[in-house]
């Protein structure tokens, strides 16, 4: 037997679906820009905001689209931001790595079992898919898409519009009422409680619990702050009371760390030697070009006339994790922590 294969299998997996969060964080870009100001999402390709110029489409693969042009524009050399390959890189990891844990794990974090035995393992998820376990992934997914999503248009100084928060909260409940068993927590035990029915199915279970989680979401997010109540009023209605009560627990720790991150990249005052590893590009890394057109200045040339990749990363990375706002971003990373645990702590609460 090759005993080998199997953990391949799983990291092949794992691989694809932070992939597949890479993309999800390059379109959150997009829509983080376009929804707070009205324009459609869907039409239109991205396009270098100093010349108007489109991005080439293996220009805009995750993260090492902007590594290898060396963060510039290829058409006017322009620096493109380092968040779009910072929230890229974020989306992998967390979105990526939640999907990755509950698929692989054959729903493992599932509080009380609720989708029946656990059948872990890429060979199983590829072979024997269960399609409830699947579905249930994409939902958290989506959570987690809606709760990043209103961190970027936050850090914007922006505000979602009321109208999307209602479409996601209406959608999110309808998901949960269709679907009983995507959530899998009771509002007490014996009222509405218990682990949800092991068939698939609808009723008022779901709407019930939802709602309830809704409004305790909402009220304990207002009461700390304006900035969270419609996010952890989503994470109420979509995992239910106890989960925004823990996530709310968890946010100040996530804040905690986030800012002692910050400062641990914070530029020091002496020159310090840039040893960060994205710095390390080969000299001559392949610069494509879709036109056949004499190359262009290659990045590396581009970036002598300015502060080195790894420094711009680093100093977006310092002013972004240090940032006495970011509260969205903190209630994001307490959800994802709380979507591997929460079997766990949920039980906590009965
Ligand atoms: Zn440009």
């Amino acid at each position: 037997m090759v005993e080998w294969i199997v953990p391949l299998t799983d990291g092949v997996v794992a691989l694809l679906l932070m992939v597949i969060g890479g993309n999800l964080g390059s379109f959150l870009n997009v829509v983080a820009h376009r929804l707070p100001l009205g324009l459609s999402v869907v039409h239109g390709g991205s396009r270098c905001p100093d010349c108007g110029a489109a991005i080439r489409w293996h220009d805009n693969v995750p993260v090492l689209g902007w590594l290898l042009l060396g963060g510039r524009c290829r058409d006017c050399h322009g620096p493109i931001a380092p968040r779009y390959p910072m929230v890229e890189a974020t989306a992998a990891v967390v979105i990526g790595g939640v999907a990755a844990c509950e698929l692989l794990s054959g729903g493992g974090t599932v509080p009380y079992g609720g989708l029946g035995p656990g059948r872990a393992g890429a060979d199983n998820l590829l072979l024997r898919p269960d399609w409830r376990l699947v579905a249930y992934a994409a939902f958290h997914a989506w959570v987690l898409v809606d709760l990043l999503l209103a961190a970027l248009v936050e850090a914007d100084g922006r505000v979602v519009p009321r109208r999307w928060t209602t479409v996601t909260l209406v959608a999110t409940l309808a998901a949960v009422a269709l679907c009983d068993w995507l959530l899998p927590v009771g509002v007490w035990p014996g009222v509405f409680g218990g682990p949800a029915p092991a068939a698939p199915g609808w009723g008022p279970r779901g709407l019930v619990v939802g709602m309830v989680g809704w409004v305790v979401g909402l009220a304990a997010g207002a009461m700390v702050s304006p900035a969270l109540r419609d996010g952890l009023g989503l994470v109420g209605a979509a995992l239910g009371w106890q989960a925004a009560l823990g996530v709310l627990l968890l946010v100040p720790v996530c804040r905690g760390i986030r800012r002692r991150c910050g400062a641990l990249l914070a530029p020091a005052d002496e020159p310090a030697v840039d040893t960060h590893p994205l710095d390390a590009l080969p000299p001559d890394a392949p610069v494509l070009d879709a036109h056949g057109a004499p190359p262009s200045p290659s990045p590396h040339e581009a970036v002598a006339a300015g502060p080195s990749v790894g420094r711009r990363l680093r100093s977006a990375a310092a002013a972004g994790l240090g940032s006495e706002a970011g509260l969205g971003g903190d209630l994001f990373l307490a959800t994802a922590i709380h979507l591997v645990a929460w079997r766990w702590w949920t039980g906590l609460w009965g």
